[in-house]
Order: C-alpha cells, then sequence, then structure tokens
C-alpha cells in the first residue's frame, strides 16, 4: 500500500527521467536490503557503486553524524579539516600532488577537462584544446562531459555541444595515435568502461596510452569514477598498471553515499588552476569530506585482497551456468555476458531478479554487478545462485 503511493506521487511530481525498477527500499543493513512490505533483496548494485560499505555501515554513519553536529558547511572560503586531511590522505595513497573537491562525477570530470586544456593554454597558446576520448565512453551528464562521451545516443538533442571532442577505437593503440595532431591537449579514459557494457581496456592499449602522453606531452587523463576506490581491487584501477595519469577523476563510492567527487592533479598539473579558475559551493563539504575520510582509510591491501577473493567466487559460480559466456570488468565491478534461453534482455533479468529477491544493475546487453566492497561471502554465493536460475529461464 504505501509503496503504490510513493510510486502515484513519484510519477505524477519527479521529472520522468527515469524508467524505475518496480521497487522503493525503505531501509536496510550492509547488502540486505528491505521494501516497504518488508520483502528482502539482495544487493548488487550499492546505489551503482556508491555505497563501498553497505547501508547503515558503523563507521561511517559515525563520521557523518559526528561531523554533521561539528559543522555541516562553511563554504570553500574557509580551511577545513576533513578536507585537507582528506585530501593529504588521497594523494598519500596515489602518489597524486594536489586535490580538487567537487560534487559528483561529471563536476569530477568538469574539473579535468578544464585542468587539461588550461595546461595546455598555459604552455601552448589556444588552438591546442582538442581532448581524445574513447568510442563506447561515459564521462556524465554536463553539456561538456556529454559531448566527451564517446556515444552518439548522447549526442542528441541539447545542440550545441562542447567542440573539441574526438572519439578513438577502444584498444586498437595505431588509430588513437593517428587522431593526435597539433591540436590535441589530452587523451581521457575509464580503465573498464562501465556504463558502455562493462569493456576491459587492455593493458598494453592504457600503458601505450600513458607512453604517447607523456613522450608528447599530453595530458592522460583516467576517469575514475566508476572503477576507483577499490573497487576493482586496488586503490585506483590505473594503479594496476604502473602508469601514470596527469588527472584522475573520481567520485561514486568515494564518499559512501553521499554525493562527493574530486579532481586529483600529478606533477604536470598540479599548479594549473589558480586562485578564482576553478570553484564550488558545495565541493568539499565537511560531510561529504569525513564521509569520504571514514571510506577511503579502510581503503588498504587487506580489503583489496577480498575484493579480489570475492571475483573468483563470481567467476567459479556464474561460470558454472552454460547460458554465461564471459565475465567482463575486474574486482568488484562485474559485467555478465549472458545468452537467455527465453530471449531476455539485461533489463528484462534485471526485472525478474527483483522479484526474486536480489537488485542488479545492466550495462548496454550485460548484466552488470557492483556489490559493496564488504558484501559478505554469503550474501554473494546465495545472490549469485539466484541470478543463475534467473538468467538460466
Ligand atoms: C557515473 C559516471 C560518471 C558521472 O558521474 P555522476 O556522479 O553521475 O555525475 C562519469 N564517469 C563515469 C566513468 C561514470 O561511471
Amino acid at each position: 500500500m504505501i509503496f503504490d503511493s510513493i510510486k502515484d506521487e513519484d510519477k505524477e511530481y519527479v521529472a520522468n527521467t527515469y524508467n524505475r525498477f518496480n521497487v522503493a527500499i525503505k531501509e536496510g543493513k550492509g547488502s540486505t536490503l528491505y521494501d516497504f512490505d518488508g520483502k528482502k533483496y539482495i544487493d548488487f548494485s550499492s546505489g551503482i557503486g556508491v555505497n563501498s560499505f553497505g547501508i547503515n555501515d558503523e563507521l561511517w554513519v559515525e563520521a557523518v553524524c559526528n561531523q554533521a553536529k561539528a559543522i555541516q558547511h562553511i563554504s570553500n572560503l574557509y580551511y577545513t579539516k576533513p578536507q585537507a586531511d582528506l585530501a593529504k590522505m588521497l594523494c598519500e595513497k596515489t602518489g597524486m600532488k594536489k586535490v580538487f573537491f567537487a560534487n559528483s562525477g561529471a563536476e569530477a570530470n568538469e574539473g579535468v577537462i578544464k585542468a587539461a586544456r588550461k595546461y595546455s593554454f598555459d604552455k601552448y597558446g589556444s588552438d591546442r584544446s582538442d581532448i581524445i576520448t574513447l568510442e563506447g565512453s561515459f564521462h556524465g551528464r554536463t553539456i561538456a562531459t556529454l559531448s566527451a562521451t564517446g556515444q552518439d545516443k548522447f549526442h542528441k538533442f541539447f545542440d550545441p555541444f562542447v567542440s573539441g571532442f574526438k572519439y578513438a577505437k577502444i584498444n586498437d593503440l595505431k588509430n588513437l595515435e593517428s587522431m593526435i595532431d597539433e591540436h590535441t591537449c589530452a587523451i581521457m579514459i575509464e580503465t573498464i568502461q562501465g556504463e558502455g557494457g562493462v569493456n576491459n581496456l587492455d593493458a598494453d592499449f592504457i600503458k601505450g596510452i600513458d607512453k604517447l602522453c607523456h613522450e608528447r606531452d599530453l595530458i592522460f587523463i583516467v576517469d575514475e569514477v566508476q572503477t576507483g576506490n577499490g573497487r576493482t581491487g586496488y586503490f585506483y584501477s590505473y594503479m594496476e598498471y604502473g602508469v601514470h595519469p596527469d588527472l584522475v577523476s573520481t567520485a561514486k563510492g568515494l564518499a559512501g553515499g553521499l554525493p562527493f567527487g574530486a579532481v586529483l592533479f600529478g606533477e604536470k598539473t598540479k599548479n594549473t588552476l589558480g586562485y578564482g579558475e576553478h570553484g564550488t559551493t558545495f565541493g568539499g563539504n565537511p560531510i561529504c569530506a569525513a564521509a569520504a575520510l571514514s571510506v577511503v582509510k579502510r581503503l588498504d591491501q587487506k580489503l583489496f585482497d577480498e575484493v579480489l577473493e570475492k571475483r573468483k567466487i563470481i567467476e567459479k559460480v556464474l561460470l558454472e551456468s552454460k547460458c554465461i559466456n564471459k565475465i567482463t570488468g575486474k574486482g568488484l565491478m562485474v559485467g555478465v555476458d549472458f545468452t537467455s534461453p527465453s530471449g531476455n534482455t539485461a533489463s528484462e533479468i534485471a526485472s525478474k531478479c527483483i522479484e526474486h529477491g536480489i537488485i542488479v544493475l545492466t550495462a548496454k546487453n550485460r548484466v552488470r554487478l557492483l556489490p559493496s566492497l564488504n558484501i559478505t561471502k554469503e550474501e554473494l554465493i546465495e545472490g549469485l545462485n539466484i541470478l543463475k536460475e534467473v538468467i538460466e529461464k
């Protein structure tokens, strides 16, 4: 009954930009969720890779509540302790040099785009501002980040888009290299394309881009919005490859459930944006920063080992099914490539999963799993077996 009234109210008053799944979650603990009728779900979505340590996580709740009682907001005109502490921790864990805080992935990407262009402008003047991104990429919903996104379906309705973006083929270094010219200032990648279908970039491709960028003084940007903060079994996914990006954007899992994002600047770019050249009212908000501290603090080797161990469980359980062709992604960023005997699409599978008590995501024609990093092995195995049954029907 409560659900029906929520649904009616939402349909009438909330803008229809989401074709929602037929459920409203009331509360939860860890990776177990409950709807308004008390029905239980195992969560394989973590709010699209946001709730890094699940629902109602003790350390996170304590960090948020304590900061809310101390001071919730003061603006970036003044120093705050959570922001300074978090920036230091992010730099120490990555070797990056400075941090700018934003409120979302798209905003973090606006920041990296501005910083890359500014670096090039300062050094080479105007007319060297093109950024090469990849076909199938996703970088956000603002006009600039839609322009950066290498998918035609996002380049409709909102003309004029921001010029200066070119899209190279994924895992084809020759093609990418052929697109570089005197106007190019940066190359921007996700190491695993999330929204684009959980498509892995080859290690050689990532290393090749790193090399090209450093040889030609192009800014190497890694969008870690989805892959970051422990998701792939590394603090940031690029760290697996021994490469050195000049700019990194992060958001989703960073603050464990609050809207937060960040730009990490490397040695080359650390002083690129000066006083008044970028800003935000909310970015770096003390509650979000305190929440992020409680998350980032726990992203250590022990946790990464657990993430990689859970990955093995996922592959083992799912690949037992004849209907599952392969598992893409890394760590707890999982793409399930399947062939449904009854012809169900990924989103039909996701709807059926809800009826059977698990919450999964989709990415293009794959089922996508982004469970909380601390999901228990029991919850994981129970949920995977349900997913397998749904796919096999
Ligand atoms: C989700 C996502 C974004 C956009 O983040 P928002 O917080 O929704 O603005 C950008 N890049 C990647 C790789 C993402 O997965």
